[in-house]
């Protein structure tokens, strides 16, 4: 009797573990879609995208992961921390792409429309907020990921730091990209470590392509299990 009853506990599900769990939050929705790219693409759209690839890569690597916001309808930014605490996720990073100040841009007519665009700053750039409670694991996790991109060829833009309007962000790591930006929502309000990464700048012209590439995609994928390898590791 005892072996059965043992069987059957064996048998069933685990509980929703304290462990390891990437949430990822695709930035912005579908009436506030974000930055517009050089060829007048929303950001939600390359968001959707990066966050596909990297859920199936975090999937792939044996990671538990759930994507909040998928299909773009998710309008409360309070809401997604709620929700990766609800999914019992020890970490959250929202996927976003990136743009420049207007100071900074030119038109140009794609495909018989003008369009906004900014060829002066190239990369990537990672935010992470002193008013998380996990700022120290944030700040790890947001560190393995630019050693991990730069290892791929990638290099941080560090234009968020110049101090003009719109910008004057802290950098904490101006070799791996990394800034400090307290107030941004999602990080502010999240209960476990979170951070942010801009995976590209979208008003870039030479970059919109490669940043829409899957080749792309799957460095930035392989940045973050390989983050999120590490991260398991430290919280299981
Ligand atoms: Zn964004």
């Amino acid at each position: 009797m005892r072996h059965l009853v043992l069987g059957l506990l064996l048998l069933a599900p685990l509980p929703a573990a304290a462990g390891c769990l990437v949430a990822l939050d695709v930035g912005h929705h579908v009436d506030a879609p974000g930055e517009i790219s050089a060829r007048g693409v929303p950001e939600l759209a390359f968001n959707q995208a990066l966050a596909a690839r990297v859920q199936t890569t975090l999937s792939d690597a044996g990671i538990a992961a759930v994507t909040i916001n998928a299909d773009g309808s998710l309008r409360d930014l309070a809401e997604r921390p709620r929700r990766a605490k609800a999914a019992g996720a020890s970490l959250l990073i929202s996927l976003h792409h990136d743009s420049v100040q207007d100071v900074y841009k030119s038109s140009w007519t794609w495909e018989g429309v003008e369009r906004a665009y900014s060829d002066t700053f190239s990369g990537y750039g990672l935010f992470i907020s002193g008013l998380n409670p996990g700022f120290d694991e944030s700040r790890r996790v947001a560190t393995d990921i630019a050693d991990q991109l730069r290892k791929s060829g990638q290099k941080p833009s560090l234009h968020h730091a110049e101090d003009i309007a719109g910008e004057g962000r802290t950098l904490l790591d101006d070799r791996r990209g990394i800034y400090r930006f307290d107030e941004l929502a999602v990080l502010r309000q999240a209960s476990m470590p979170a951070l942010l990464v801009e995976a590209g700048i979208i008003v870039n012209r030479g970059d919109e392509p490669i940043i829409g590439s899957d080749a792309y995609r799957a460095k930035i994928a392989q940045a973050i299990t390989q983050a999120a390898r590490a991260h398991c590791r430290r919280v299981e």
